[in-house]
């Protein structure tokens, strides 16, 4: 990966930028922030932002990419903010994204809060890498979860890649920015362009594309300078030449000052060159648009009253409420953990241990039914998990295993779960639910079973109602105690309750 970090206006890797940005045709974005503290007072302020950019024609293959970095904290916002902006809109660079509205949002803020009254408002060809990969799904007859994929599992699934999760709750704002930040965030920005690329060329491959686009345009043959020039956004090819030479047309007779500045806000897109006609026809059918209304420009502050909100992005610990939590647990990188959270849940709180399984996080329950604590303290030990447990009594042990058990505050099942997920910061994705057997903590097999192999499997332990037969249904056996599930009624049930108790949809 070829990476850039760009700091100041002066520097090579500034005029590198420039010239890279208009040599263009795919670029993939990403952004970091410094999370705020509790109350929503304001957006987090944006202090990375990521451009993975895609040079030249799609036959260059992805290699011929440049990484920038653009450093917010020491770049003087108002004069890059054009330069972004045009990039934004421009219909010759095809920009990706991973849900990029919220980092569009915090980062339109960041650069208003610097003078630039305008912000950012949309973003334009626009394709959100989740989208497209759901569409491809549906396309090749597979079933679509309703739950989004995280980037790093469409990044292993597609490019057999595995992105590292771990530096996305470092602090941003810190200067200098570490290597390990710079990789990671290089990479988050970069892989889009190659999970594109990979589907980008399936859709050439299986003529998903669609081949009449420009017929359904010729009525835009007429238009007349001024639609154009009205217009100047305009994906469309057609458009886009007639706008080009209505450019030249204002550039060779105009001197007026709005003229001028039409001229001028075009000057970056003039230098890209235009899509090609694969690519072309892929934005035609699949481009979107980020617009952000007047409504995104201040933080929601107005919620409902005495909820709580759980850490399910990145923010700052609200410890203040909870027990005290020292860390770093065991899974912890530092501690030569692999990151993986693993949590051992006390008699007292067995059924924080089934809602931990639900939202995916690894709970084991004691070994046996009434544990000494001894029991408890060396199985926490020798599995390296974090012990919940509510027994005041248990924590006259602490000193055993200082990092590797927690007082957990909550009473209620659901208030708990919210409280592990804030003090131990745990990040809940949607694809995670329902991904761990509730009875056992076991692992799902990797393919589902159809219906057929799930009577096999179910006879003489499980009974499956006979009214799922014909439902075509799929089935999925826990590797450990062979328990099947099937995603009925009861399971959509269950994952719409946890994305409401975790909060996942905001
Ligand atoms: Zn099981």
């Amino acid at each position: 990966m070829d990476i850039h970090l760009v700091s100041s206006i002066g520097s090579a890797e500034f005029t590198h930028l420039a010239r890279s940005l208009s040599k263009s045709t795919i670029i993939g974005l990403d952004a970091e922030w410094k999370p705020v503290r509790s109350q929503r007072s304001a957006f987090p302020t944006v202090t990375l932002l990521q451009l993975a950019c895609q040079l030249g024609d799609d036959s260059a293959g992805w290699d011929e990419s440049v990484v920038f970095l653009l450093d917010l904290v020491s770049l003087p916002l108002p004069l890059i903010w054009e330069l972004i902006r045009d990039v934004f809109v421009s219909p010759d660079i095809l920009k990706l994204g991973f849900k990029f509205k919220q980092d569009l949002i915090y980062l339109s803020s960041t650069f208003r809060a610097q003078g630039c009254d305008l912000g950012f408002d949309k973003v334009e060809p626009y394709i959100d890498i989740t989208h497209i990969y759901k569409l491809l799904q549906h396309k090749e007859g597979n079933k679509v979860s309703k739950n989004t994929k995280s980037l790093s599992a469409i990044c292993e699934e597609i490019l057999g890649l595995r992105l590292s999760k771990e530096l996305q709750c470092s602090d941003w704002s810190q200067r200098p920015i570490t290597e390990e930040q710079i990789r990671y965030a290089a990479t988050d920005a970069h892989c889009l362009l190659g999970i594109f690329k990979t589907i980008q060329a399936k859709v050439i491959k299986e003529g998903h594309s669609c081949n009449n686009v420009e017929d359904q345009h010729q009525s835009d043959i007429s238009l007349g300078l001024k639609n154009i020039l009205e217009m100047p956004d305009s994906e469309n090819k057609l458009v886009r030449t007639k706008f080009c030479n209505a450019v030249d047309i204002v550039h060779a007779t105009a001197s007026s000052e709005e003229c001028e500045r039409i001229a001028k806000g075009v000057e970056v897109i003039r230098k890209t060159k235009p899509m090609d006609e694969s690519l072309w026809k892929i934005v035609r059918k699949y481009g979107e648009k980020l617009i952000l209304q007047e409504s995104d420009r201040t933080p929601k502050t107005s919620r409902k009253k005495g909820r709580r909100r759980p850490s399910v992005v990145c923010k700052e610990k609200q410890l203040d409420n909870y027990g005290d939590w020292q860390g770093p647990p065991p899974w912890d990188v530092s501690m030569g953990g692999d990151g993986r959270p693993k949590f051992l849940c006390d008699v007292m709180v067995e059924g924080l241990a089934k809602h931990l399984r639900c939202v995916g996080i690894d709970a084991a329950i004691p070994h046996s039914k009434k544990p000494e604590p001894r029991d408890l303290i060396d199985q926490a030990n020798k599995e390296k998990r974090v012990l919940l447990t509510r027994d005041a009594k248990l924590l006259r042990h602490q000193y055993l295993i200082k990092n590797q058990i927690y007082r957990v505050n909550s009473l209620l099942k659901n208030e708990q779960l919210l409280e592990v997920i804030e003090v131990f910061q745990l990040k809940i994705s949607e694809d995670q639910l329902m991904s761990r057997c509730t009875k056992c903590n076991g692992r799902f097999i990797q393919k589902p079973l159809t219906t057929e192999e799930a009577i096999e499997a179910a006879k003489g332990f499980q009974r499956i109602p006979s009214c799922l037969f014909d439902k075509n249904l799929e089935f999925w056996q826990c590797k450990d105690c062979n328990q099947l599930y099937w995603e009925g009624t009861q399971y959509h049930n269950a994952v719409q309750k946890f994305i409401d108790v975790c909060k996942l949809k905001e």
